[in-house]
């Protein structure tokens, strides 16, 4: 089969098309024919060596499919069932593994593109809304990089709850997608600084919570903008990692609360995961979720793939279809 695999950590030239037997699914596990995958933030920090790997590595851990082939000891699924994972093995490559407690049934209303496009960006923005910083009906929010993967789900899904959003966003494209799926204010971060504009869209007081995944850049304005007790939720470091703090700063900014979660903490339970993944696909169904496909690459485009979300061109899911 064919996978886009890397030898060595650097740009998006190290990504290569590789020629490799077909993966067999080892005890408790399931190889899956792949439909589509998802590609996330997370495999350019794989590339470039941010967080390290053994290699050679297939990246991609978020994908659907349908099962071609079932390890030892695997209940509960049949050859030719539809399911998705945004925790599975090598998915840039035409066939891929997953651990049969990560993966979930894609119901049939929901098509299998759309299932790998929401696996790993849409139950990252629930948790982050309903578990992380749970968010009620009246606070405000403030969200980076709102018309991003993550961000335009996490816009919707504040919106659904009743909280006001306040987001950033790096184009006026970006803006309109951030307003359509429900933000109620829009800052043009590379244009001005956030912070100063956020105290004063809330009269002086500060956001109750900050959902960061632009990191480095947006560090000192996200602890600027947030209220007494309030919470920085540092989720992602698409412009680099956030240097080293010292915990007197979050008392210098009002006794702040600060958190930097990972999905693989929010759904290491089997109720959890079925949590997170019913509700996404039941709003898809139901049309109450806009998932937006920004473009599809080819497998052996995934180095452009790499650029493009690299580049900030795209806004929503970008996918890999092998
Ligand atoms: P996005 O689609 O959001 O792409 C990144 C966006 O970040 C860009 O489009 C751009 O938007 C913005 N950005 C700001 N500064 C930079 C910069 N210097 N370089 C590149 N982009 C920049 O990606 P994802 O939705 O896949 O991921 C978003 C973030 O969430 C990533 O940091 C990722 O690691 C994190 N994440 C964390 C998870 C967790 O559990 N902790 C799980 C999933 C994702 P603009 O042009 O509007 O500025």
């Amino acid at each position: 089969m064919r996978a886009i695999r890397f030898h060595e950590t650097g740009g998006p030239e190290v990504l290569r098309v590789d020629e490799i037997d077909r993966p067999d699914p080892e005890p408790g596990q399931v190889r899956v024919k792949v439909v589509a995958t998802g590609l996330n933030y997370i495999e350019t920090y794989h590339r470039s060596g941010l967080y390290p790997l053994s290699l050679p590595y297939i990246p991609g851990s978020e994908f659907a499919g349908t099962v071609d082939a079932i390890g030892a000891g695997v209940n509960g699924v049949a050859v030719g069932d539809r399911v998705a994972t945004a925790a599975g093995l090598g998915g840039y490559a035409e066939y891929a593994l997953i651990p049969a407690e990560k993966l979930v049934h894609v119901p049939a209303a929901v098509d299998l593109d759309l299932a790998a496009a929401v696996m790993l960006q849409g139950m990252t923005a629930h948790y982050l809304v309903f578990s992380t910083y749970p968010l009620k009906a009246g606070e405000t929010c403030l969200i980076h990089a709102a018309a991003g993967g993550v961000g335009l789900l996490l816009v919707q899904l504040a919106h659904r709850i009743g909280a006001r959003v306040i987001a950033t966003v790096g184009s006026a494209a970006k803006a309109e997608l951030a307003r359509t799926a429900g933000a109620d204010e829009v800052i043009f971060y590379r244009e001005e600084p956030f912070a100063p504009r956020v105290r004063e869209l809330t009269a002086g007081r500060g956001v109750d919570v900050v959902y960061d995944s632009v990191g480095k850049d947006t560090w000192e304005g996200s602890l600027d903008s947030l209220r007494p007790r309030g919470m920085l939720v540092s989720f992602g470091n698409a412009s680099g990692a956030v240097p080293p703090t010292s915990p007197l700063v979050l008392s210098a900014k009002g006794s702040i609360f600060l958190t930097r979660p990972m999905l693989w903490h929010y759904i290491a339970t089997p109720e959890e995961l079925a949590w997170r993944a019913t509700d996404l696909f039941t709003w898809i169904a139901q049309g109450e979720l806009q998932v937006r496909v920004d473009r599809r690459f080819p497998l052996a485009d995934a180095a452009d793939a790499h650029r493009a979300l690299e580049g900030r061109e795209t806004a929503g899911k970008v996918l890999i279809i092998p």
